[in-house]
């Protein structure tokens, strides 16, 4: 399909992009697989569905890893301050 359409002005495209979109469509379907998981105290247990694992193509997956990286940036990384960001812009000629 890539290349009855796009091949001509997109070229090829990289090896690795279509297993990508194939694991991104198959994320968090329960026919993939699933996990059990009890709770110790109350006994209760749940399947949770595989996930893709893929960041920047999977939406569920990439909001995952970024919620996970701003609390270790915020435990681990900054400092107990006021924090500000400053974009500093260079003409091009310059
Ligand atoms: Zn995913």
């Amino acid at each position: 399909m890539h290349e009855e359409r796009f091949l001509r002005t997109h070229r090829y495209l990289r090896g690795c992009v279509e297993p990508a979109v194939y694991r991104t469509l198959d994320c968090g379907l329960f026919d993939q697989g699933v996990a059990r998981v009890r709770c110790p105290d109350c006994r209760h247990e749940f399947l949770i569905a595989f996930s893709c694992k893929l960041r920047g193509l999977c939406p569920s997956c990439h909001q995952k890893r970024e919620l996970l990286w701003a609390d270790w940036a915020e435990v681990e990384l900054l400092e107990d301050v006021a924090h500000r960001q400053v974009v500093f812009t260079i003409p091009k000629r310059v």
